[in-house]
């Protein structure tokens, strides 16, 4: 089952020559989910060729950088034919404003356009093996974050156990393998748990959207294989991060060491540090210990299982 994330757009407020305003697409098998539609998101989508199969958008606040690339790739969608209906998830107190903004720009479509008000902790999708959830943050506006949460994996099938105990190969293991029990030629009852490690873990992504560190996102980003953190500002422009409702690179390092995470990718920098960006991985891996990428327009990343 793979899980990828592309960075469409890195930038925070304003764009820079190189980065795009936030737009974050997550690949999971044959679904698409993107977070946040900066300026010009539909010209990435070409450019780094991801397909616009999208299913799901989500849309962490309206401020412009995060949703003025909303009409561009909604036309696009419209242009390409589509028919299937888009699920746009917004704060539960900015459908009205949504709604109203894209019937201005974009009008009538041939495709449904389903908006989803979500107050933090709601369930946006709820399937078997995963779900997605709102999650709360501290902006100057409202705002959510938003965490793709997999459910644990069945253990490991200790085949050589399986055999040990007279189970011959066949539909049987499928049966064990699906936490059945089996019934063997002489009357022996072989359980799934005698031949089944522990569960594993599924893979968690969290992105935070803008905000101050907060100790929910704390909470959802516990042992993350992912962390999308915000990193506005370097530690030069603490006061300013802490005044716009925004996060310093330190203080996303600090958060991500606190929750136990595998991985921090630090997004939404400000185009005060184009050019410099290094400093703001800098200061994050002065406290985080795992591995923080400041990844480019374009990048794409494998979020891998923990035992993998
Ligand atoms: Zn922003
Ligand atoms: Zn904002």
């Amino acid at each position: 089952m793979s899980l990828e994330v592309t960075f469409l757009g890195t930038s925070g407020a304003v764009p820079t020559p190189e980065r795009n305003p936030i737009g974050i697409l997550l690949r999971r098998e044959g679904e698409r989910f993107l977070f946040d539609v900066g300026e010009g998101i539909q010209r990435q989508m070409m450019t780094f060729t991801t397909g616009f199969a999208l299913d799901h958008v989500v849309i962490t606040h309206l401020h412009g950088d995060h949703y003025y690339g909303l009409p561009g790739l909604l036309e696009t969608l419209e242009f390409n034919g589509r028919t299937r209906a888009l699920k746009i998830h917004v704060p539960a107190r900015r459908t009205r404003r949504l709604a109203r903004f894209i019937e201005v720009t974009v009008g009538e479509t041939e495709f449904p356009i389903l908006i989803n008000g979500l107050s933090p902790g709601d369930i946006a999708v709820d399937q078997d093996d995963y779900h997605l959830e709102a999650v709360a943050v501290d902006h100057d506006t409202e705002a959510i974050g938003v965490a793709l949460v997999e459910a644990a994996r069945p253990g490991r099938f200790d085949r050589q156990r399986a055999l040990d105990l007279g189970v011959p190969e066949g539909p049987m293991f499928g049966r064990l393998q699906d936490g059945e029990s089996v019934e063997l030629g002489d009357g022996t009852v072989v359980t799934s748990d005698e031949v089944l490690g522990p569960p594993r873990p599924g893979r968690r992504v969290v992105y935070s959207g803008d905000t101050r560190p907060t100790p929910s996102v704390e909470a959802i980003a516990t042992e993350a294989d992912l962390l999308i953190h915000e990193a506005t500002f370097g530690d030069d422009r603490a006061d300013r991060a802490a005044e716009t409702g925004h996060s310093t690179a330190t203080q996303a390092g600090k958060l991500a060491r606190d929750a136990g995470v595998r991985k921090l990718a630090l997004v939404h920098t400000s185009s005060r540090y184009a050019g410099q960006r290094g400093r703001l991985r800098k200061e994050a891996e002065t406290i985080f210990e795992g591995e923080t990428i400041l990844p480019a327009d374009g990048d794409t990343i494998d979020v891998t299982f923990r035992d993998e």
